[in-house]
């Protein structure tokens, strides 16, 4: 087969969009409905379609897919593919496209915007497309240069920034993307002429775009707010805090100090405290996003947190708090992909504990609000997601997994249900192929394996030694 061959599209015309989560007319596109298919759809009047039963009409079908759990609804939808119909997908979760390239005719990975006319146009053979008939072919990320001319991806959103400037180890933003920010001037004036007061400025972390005192300076002259302030907490000021409007989303991941040191987000306790009591201070709603089950963590670190709450809630008496727990996924291309995932149970129950101690908080103080952390089989779904295709079989072994399960007994419930993991899923060395490795990213960093080998180092370390018992 040859090169020309390999990349040859099977149609060219009739395409349309299926969105996995919604409904065919814009009005009822719901958040869960990917930016890209918004954007794309409207600017090339591509069909949205959301019933099997309407594919039947069209040659190439068009996926937006951000999380994996797009893989299984895929899966469901598989045996609506028609002969000779092709399928192709893009979006963030497609990175690791071995979940899906066993039913979609391609993949596009990374960014999209300056190919997909030509992708329409039928072009195939483009270097971040994977076709299913080479999976091993090697791909670059397609790394778009942010826009001069800003792209509005509804009538209120627009990027100001892209990647992210910190190197957390288990983020896939730093490790993906090279880091860019959206020119200054053409954000204020889109600042200045938008009709509407709220606005979102899309970014990873609003404080370290080096001009965002001027954009938070210009909203509050216009009396206009940033609907999605996300801050990293080292960076947050007093004067960002006393002009928000909104809730503001703190990233703190680890849930003691020592654990944010060892995944590289060093916020001291203090700083957190700092940051926190200031938002609180001013009577703001926050969100602070923790991560479970990170590498080295005990009911100790649980602990801190739980003392840290409870030393808000004695200094303070208004303001709002979400606290989500997210558990740890080991993301490709990251440092972290050496990492054996875990699930902790007990881990899960104390949280679920804790959220039932904070309910009614708001009367008397504070209003502490944590939500129902993900369970551990649908964890393990979003996991496998990135070693194995999805089919139908294995969605129906992930769906029917018993409940409340740690990793071992997971794994071999899908070996019952005959569904296996490759061996390197558990057993993974510096020389470990991962099933992402033909995906090259601009983020990528060659010393990533002596960046996790120093975080075991730490691990390893005084600071992670069990404390010995008193007699
Ligand atoms: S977790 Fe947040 S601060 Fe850390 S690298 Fe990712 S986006 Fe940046």
């Amino acid at each position: 087969m040859t090169q020309t061959d390999l990349f040859e599209p099977k149609v060219t015309h009739r395409a349309c969009f299926y969105d996995l989560h919604g409904g065919r007319l814009r009005k009822k596109f719901n958040a869960a409905t990917p930016k890209a298919l918004i954007y794309f759809s409207e600017q090339y009047r591509i069909p949205v379609i959301s019933k099997p039963e309407e594919m039947q009409g069209f040659d190439t079908v068009f996926f937006s897919l951000h999380c994996f759990r797009d893989f299984y609804l895929v899966a469901e939808l598989s045996k609506h593919k028609r002969n000779g119909q092709e399928w192709v997908a893009g979006g963030n979760a497609c990175v690791t496209p071995t979940g899906i390239l066993w039913i979609m005719d391609y993949v596009w990975i990374g960014d999209c915007f300056d190919n997909f006319k030509r992708i329409l146009e039928g072009e195939r053979d483009l270097p971040a497309m994977l076709s299913q008939r080479e999976p091993s072919r090697v791909v670059q990320y397609s790394d778009e240069t942010i826009s001069a001319q800003l792209i509005e991806f509804n009538d209120s959103e627009v990027e100001m920034s892209k990647g992210c400037p910190r190197r957390c180890l288990f983020c896939i933003h730093p490790w993906r993307h090279k880091y860019q920010e959206q020119n200054k001037e053409a954000v204020l004036e889109y600042i200045r002429h938008h009709p509407k007061r709220g606005i979102g400025l899309m970014s990873n972390s609003s404080d370290d775009v080096s001009y965002y005192d001027e954009v938070a300076a210009l909203l509050d002259e216009q009396g206009k707010t940033d609907m999605v302030v996300s801050n990293a907490v080292q960076g947050l000021t007093v004067e960002v805090i006393r002009k928000r409007k909104r809730e503001m989303l703190l990233g703190v991941e680890g849930m003691s100090e020592r654990l944010r040191r060892v995944v590289n987000k060093p916020i001291c306790r203090e700083v957190l405290r700092e940051r926190i009591g200031w938002c609180l201070e001013h009577g703001k709603q926050i969100r602070t996003v923790y991560q479970f089950n990170l590498p080295g963590e005990t009911s100790e670190d649980f602990e801190e947190l739980a003392d840290d709450v409870r030393h808000f809630q004695k200094q303070y008496s208004k303001g709002s708090w979400a606290i989500p727990f997210i558990p740890n996924q080991v993301s490709a291309h990251t440092p972290f992909q050496w990492n054996v995932p875990r699930y902790s149970v007990e881990q899960m129950r104390r949280i679920q504990a804790f959220r039932e101690s904070l309910f009614g908080s708001g009367k008397t103080g504070i209003s502490i609000y944590s939500p129902q952390p993900l369970g551990p089989s649908k964890w393990f779904g979003q996991v496998i997601a990135e070693w194995i295709a999805i089919t139908p079989k294995v969605s129906k072994a992930v769906d029917s997994m018993p409940t409340n399960r740690e990793m071992p007994e997971m794994i071999e419930w899908l070996e019952s249900q005959d569904v296996k993991l490759p061996e390197s899923f558990l057993n993974r060395k510096e020389d470990t192929v991962f099933p992402w490795d033909n995906i090259k990213t601009t983020g990528d960093d060659p010393n990533k394996w002596r960046r996790f080998a120093k975080m075991q180092t730490i691990l390893d370390g005084d600071l992670f030694k069990p404390k010995a018992c008193a007699v």
